[in-house]
């Protein structure tokens, strides 16, 4: 069907001219996603076409009365970490875990409302496969099976939105959701070839995400472009009276703000006056070559728009791995307690006894990353080891984020590689999951700073897989970031190219 598939912005456009009707979109999409080629990817753990589509054609009946959004009727897909109202979408919700089979949420995250029905209008095709409670950096470790990188079936497409990352290369939907508590929007977007952002803490709404590391997790869109995620950023983003972290902040038109003129900018030089900050310890000797070259040509681009390169420093670079890897399993271990075979999930047959049933439960439920990092946030909580690991962690992280706030002095915006290297092959990092932690080294300093940052495609690298270009802003400078990811999308074809397949 022409003109039934597409990014955000332009079917937004289509269906706002009536070129096309969302029940048309949909089924356009709904068609791929069953196909037997993109259901080797396995990026959706469930569909539900019949849902979609009564959603399709209630948005196409809104759009008929004159009450349509700008969104409204353009098809999306949730991670599965987001709780979607089971009786209304028919979905269920796993966090790509066994512990949550049969699960049926009898409510919708926030994130979910506002971009759904109930809000901006898009109907959600689906839900998409993940790292079991999104700990991961490759979606190995759904319970649920792996993803496939689509630009190379070999590869994995990151994670632990490996699901939405994959989803959004291949075509399969225009946009989708993602979360990201050390780097889980951004480093599948940059193995997967697509644009994703990781907004401050607190501007999306935490309410109804399974939660991993609460004072890491936020949620984000990944699409093809720039302009497709402040057209998303701007519906699920805003103040949430549930989450008691939300940023009590009026909403923001990230689409406006994107489009912008600097001042001082020309039509040429779209980004004069923007200093672009390079931490050195962003582009150490051992970086690969092939990342290297490609984020050094982005740079260039930025630079021919009108910014300039400014050298600064983040001097506890290192030291972001190690701290997050205390305090996130920290968090999930008192995060994942709730899950004991009682109040949620799975329960064990036939227990013997009352700790027979915890201990079973938890055990058959939870996969081996999992309870990996169960048992290491449980010891460095425990009394002994809270001061010598925990609290060291939290004093450091305060200086990880002292660090950017000096970086900001000399820079609006910080720029560098997402990862270390392109998408990995499925099972290289079987049974070394330090290699995983390890690699998640330019993602973690933000994280664990609160502060936004996004990958855009910046040219392929070993093998033809795709390099993301990592911007990094500070607090609430998320349209400073969407501006200049734009203004480079406006002038090079990176993020249009495609897997072929
Ligand atoms: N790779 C990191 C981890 O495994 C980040 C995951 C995430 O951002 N959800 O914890």
């Amino acid at each position: 069907m022409n003109g039934a598939k597409g990014g955000v912005a332009g079917l937004a456009r289509r269906l706002a001219a009536r070129e096309v009707s969302s029940v048309e979109v949909v089924r356009a999409h709904l068609d791929v996603i069953a196909s037997v080629e993109s259901r080797a990817l396995g990026a959706f753990l469930a569909v539900d076409a019949e849902h979609a589509l009564a959603d399709a054609q209630a948005a196409d009946e809104r759009r008929a009365r004159g009450e349509a959004g700008p969104l409204t009727g353009v098809p999306v897909a949730h991670k599965d970490i987001f709780v979607t109202d089971h009786a209304r979408s028919g979905l269920p919700t796993t966090a790509g875990s066994k512990m949550l089979v049969g699960y049926q949420s009898p409510f919708d995250a926030t994130v979910v409302a506002r971009l759904g029905t109930a809000g901006a209008g898009m109907v959600t095709l689906g839900k998409l496969n993940c790292d079991e409670f999104a700990m991961g950096s490759s979606n190995e470790n759904s319970a649920f099976g792996p993803v496939l990188n689509p630009w190379d079936a070999t590869r994995v497409p990151g994670g632990s939105s490996g699901g939405s990352a994959a989803a959004v290369a291949a075509r399969l939907v225009p946009a989708a959701t993602g979360t990201d508590t050390g780097g889980s929007i951004r480093q599948p977007a940059s193995f997967c070839g697509v644009t994703g952002i990781k907004p401050t803490y607190g501007l999306c709404s935490r309410w109804g995400m399974v939660a991993f590391a609460s004072s890491l997790d936020q949620a984000g869109p990944l699409a093809r472009t720039a302009e497709d995620c402040a057209l998303l950023l701007s519906a699920m983003s805003g103040f949430d009276a549930r989450d008691a972290t939300s940023a009590e902040r009026p909403p923001v038109d990230l689409h406006a703000a994107m489009q912008t003129q600097r001042e001082g900018a020309t039509a040429g030089r779209p980004l004069a006056g923007l200093r672009i900050g390079l931490p050195k310890e962003f582009f150490p000797a051992a970086l690969a070559a092939d990342v290297a070259g490609a984020v050094r040509a982005a740079l260039a681009e930025l630079e021919k728009l009108g910014a300039t390169l400014v050298d600064v420093s983040l001097p506890r670079t290192e030291l972001a791995i190690p701290v997050y890897y205390i305090i996130a399993p920290a968090e999930a271990s008192s995060n994942l307690s709730r899950f004991d075979g009682v109040r949620y999930g799975h329960r064990t047959a036939a227990p013997a006894d009352l700790m027979a049933l915890y201990k079973h439960s938890r055990s058959e439920g939870f996969g081996p990353e999992v309870k990996r990092r169960i048992m290491i946030g449980t010891y460095v909580l425990s009394h002994g080891y809270y001061d010598a690991y925990y609290l060291q962690a939290q004093k450091l992280r305060r200086m990880i984020a002292d660090d950017f706030q000096a970086c900001f002095k000399q820079c609006d915006v910080i720029a560098g590689p997402v990862a270390p290297t392109v998408a990995w092959r499925l099972g290289a990092q079987a049974g070394d999951p330090v290699k995983a932690y390890l690699a998640d080294i330019f993602t973690l300093p933000a994280s664990l700073a609160g502060l936004p940052g996004m990958s855009v495609p910046a040219g392929t690298g070993e093998g033809g897989m795709p390099v993301g270009l990592q911007l990094i802003g500070n607090y609430f400078a998320e349209g400073t970031l969407l501006h200049a990811a734009h203004a480079l999308q406006q002038a090079t074809d990176w993020h249009l190219r495609e897997p072929q397949r």
